[in-house]
């Protein structure tokens, strides 16, 4: 079994990124510059946007944090998308969501440009995808492919089983293992709530990716031998022994099922890491006009 280390490849990828950036400072070119929208303060979300301005600070793109109290209105954070999409020293941004409630998510991802929205939200960016045109692709997809790629994991040929349906992971996950291309090349199988009989259906996966957002749902029966298994969730559970009182686990039952594995990832340490690294890459990408021109 083998583990992927998604800290690891994150952090060698971040060295690839900041080279790059060093390579336009001598070029005398404009530094990556990635804004992020946070409203409110919802204590997850602040961790993940700090995140991802810290990683910007790590490989050398500038950052701007653009925060709003919880009450902001519909209106005034849709003016701040319009500005962000008309600065030009500003080549891509991220509305951390969820927003509150009486924001409508979807009014302020379609007022963002497509040509800065190096979430790959956007219904063009997501179209394009669909299609298999260059696009930015959403980032949590776009970390799984690359440790795909990186660990030299075939998958042309072979049965995907994706487990959840989300926007943001199991469909455009599903999609992207499908396409004709390097990291693709799958027949995939789209699980969800209302899939009957869904542990018959990853017993016969060469690889299962599990985006539901359930504690350890993935057991070790529900795997064959030999399969790869990538666990994207994120759940907090209760454990007194631990110094915060809880601690993090994923998807996927890691002890019963790491040892029937050829591949899988940790929770920490796995797809999360990859999650911030993919929108630098997306930023990167956007600096250079590599997508739209
Ligand atoms: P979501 O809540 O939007 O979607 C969950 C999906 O799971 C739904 O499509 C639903 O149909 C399916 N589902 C729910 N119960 C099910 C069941 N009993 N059987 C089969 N399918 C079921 O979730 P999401 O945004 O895709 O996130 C999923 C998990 O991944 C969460 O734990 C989240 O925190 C985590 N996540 C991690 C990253 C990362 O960077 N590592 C990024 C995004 C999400």
């Amino acid at each position: 079994m083998t583990l992927i280390d998604g800290k690891a490849l994150s952090a060698t990828i971040k060295e690839e990124i900041a080279a790059e950036v060093e390579k336009i400072k001598a070029a005398g070119k404009k530094v990556p510059h990635l804004a992020a929208v946070l409203v409110g303060d919802d204590p997850a979300s602040a961790v993940y946007v700090r995140n991802k301005v810290r990683s910007c600070e790590k490989v050398g793109f500038k950052s701007t944090l653009l925060r709003r109290p919880a009450d902001v209105s519909e209106d005034e954070v849709l003016e701040l998308v319009q500005q962000l999409n008309e600065d030009d020293d500003i080549d891509g941004f991220i509305v951390q969501l969820p927003l509150p409630k009486h924001i409508n998510e979807e009014k302020i991802t379609l007022a963002i440009d497509p040509r800065k929205d190096v979430d790959g939200f956007h219904p063009v960016n997501v179209g394009r995808m669909a299609l298999g045109l260059p696009c930015y692709l959403p980032a949590t997809p776009y970390g799984i492919l690359t440790m795909l790629e990186r660990y030299g994991i075939e998958t042309s040929g072979k049965h995907a089983v994706v487990i959840g349906r989300s926007n943001i992971v199991g469909t455009p996950m599903s999609i992207l293992l499908s396409r004709k291309s390097k990291t693709g090349n799958c027949t995939v199988t789209l699980t969800h709530s209302r899939t009957k009989d869904l542990p018959a259906f990853a017993r016969s996966a060469d690889i299962i990716i599990a985006a539901i957002g359930i504690p350890e749902f993935v057991k070790g029966d529900m795997v064959k031998e030999g399969a790869v298994v990538i666990d994207v969730g994120i759940n907090r559970v209760e454990a007194p022994d631990r110094p915060k009182g809880y601690k993090l686990v994923g998807d996927v039952a890691f002890d019963e099922v790491a040892p029937k594995c050829s591949f899988i990832t940790p929770v920490p340490g796995g797809v999360g890491p990859m999650t911030v690294t993919s929108l630098l890459l997306n930023t990167l990408k956007a600096n250079r006009k590599e997508v739209y021109r």
